[in-house]
């Protein structure tokens, strides 16, 4: 069910068999395998998955091809709840091991919050990331196009700004990069540096081979309307006319409540076995977080993965008697 505060009190005795920390793409289906298997769940989420952010997921099997991300996380909210899952809005903040259980500290509600703590024998790490986007005067005109034909994926979107004019917003050399394999879908491409970096003579004499261009003045802002960007100002007042972007800045790794745990880890992402175990016995990760491509259907099938795991886990240590919540 979907917990509200009255409902806290009831729950803080209560040893699930998972909490899983992200209720997008990974984390909701993890959730409806785990109460598929009659294991207990308890799914944490503090909103505006990257999902969210999706406005067509263009490559899912089986989904027509503009599904927002919004119907996607509707849909699998509403799948698991129907399947008794317990489901709550707030913010992770600590989580500490017990050796035989973890205690999980969340923080519910914006104003007036309050905090309560919860209990599991196994975590799913499924809190994802989010992509940095260029930081302009009018975040507003950011948000306008971002996620629209301002993209943050190419992996997701490549296909869609196949031989556009298009705009790379990059924070760095190595974020720079993701111009090479966007050169497999179209060759109009300027790069887009706002002053953050320095391009190497490497690198520079690489892009002019490909005959890509390189403005290094700031950008002031996005032009366009309805949400399809047409261009960008630069500061200097110069237009330059793009059919769409690509925004590489890097992401933030929404990690913070594993800092004390010492998981392994690989640029960032966190390292996991075959069936999404991390280098701690008990802890799972899916999702944006671990090392893998970014991908929705690659989130929920590490979902799969993560809570196929726990259950095998616990039918091994406990009878199942323990763990019927039919009952
Ligand atoms: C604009 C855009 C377009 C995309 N297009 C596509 C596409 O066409 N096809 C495709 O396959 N993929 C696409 N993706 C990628 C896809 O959205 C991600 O791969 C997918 O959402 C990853 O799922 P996840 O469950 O790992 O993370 P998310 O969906 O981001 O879910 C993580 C959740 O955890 C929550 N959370 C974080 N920290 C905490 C905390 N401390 N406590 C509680 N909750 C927390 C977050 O708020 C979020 O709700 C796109 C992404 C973006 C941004």
């Amino acid at each position: 069910m979907k917990l509200t505060k009255q409902d806290l009190l009831e729950r803080a005795d209560r040893v699930y068999d998972a909490i899983v920390v992200g209720g997008g793409a990974g984390g909701l289906s993890a959730g409806i395998y785990l109460q598929r298997y009659l294991v207990s769940s308890l799914i944490i989420d503090k909103g505006k998955a990257r999902s969210f952010w999706m406005q067509e997921l263009h490559n899912y099997l089986g989904l027509p091809p503009d599904t927002p991300g919004r119907s996607l996380l509707r849909q699998g909210r509403e799948h698991y709840l129907s399947l008794s899952g317990d489901m709550l809005d707030g913010f992770v903040e600590e989580i500490v091991d017990k050796g035989e259980t973890f205690a999980v500290t969340v923080k519910i509600g914006r104003q007036d919050s309050i905090e309560q703590t919860f209990h599991a024998r196994y975590l799913i790490a499924a809190s994802g990331i989010i992509d940095y986007l260029p930081n302009l005067d009018s975040m507003r005109n950011v948000y306008d196009y971002a996620g629209y034909n301002l993209h943050v994926c190419l992996i997701c979107d490549g296909y869609e700004m196949a031989d556009k004019k298009v705009g790379v917003f990059a924070s760095t050399a190595s974020n720079a990069e993701v111009l090479f394999p966007l050169g497999w879908f179209t060759p109009h491409i300027t790069l887009f540096t706002q002053g953050l970096f320095e391009i190497g003579d490497g690198l520079r004499q690489k892009l002019q081979e490909q005959g890509y261009q390189i403005v290094e003045t700031p950008i002031l802002q996005f032009l366009g309307e309805d949400h399809l960007m047409s261009g960008v100002e630069l500061e200097d007042g110069r237009v330059i006319e793009l059919e769409a972007g690509l925004i590489s800045m890097g992401s933030k790794y929404h990690t913070e409540y594993l800092k004390t745990f010492n998981l392994e880890i690989q640029d960032g992402n966190l390292v996991t076995d075959k069936m999404a175990r991390t280098s701690h016995p008990r802890i799972f990760a899916i999702g944006d977080l671990k090392v893998g491509l970014n991908q929705v259907v690659v989130a929920a099938a590490d979902g799969a993965l993560a809570a196929t795991q726990i259950w095998r886990d616990l039918r091994r240590s406990q009878p199942r008697s323990h763990h019927s919540q039919l009952t």
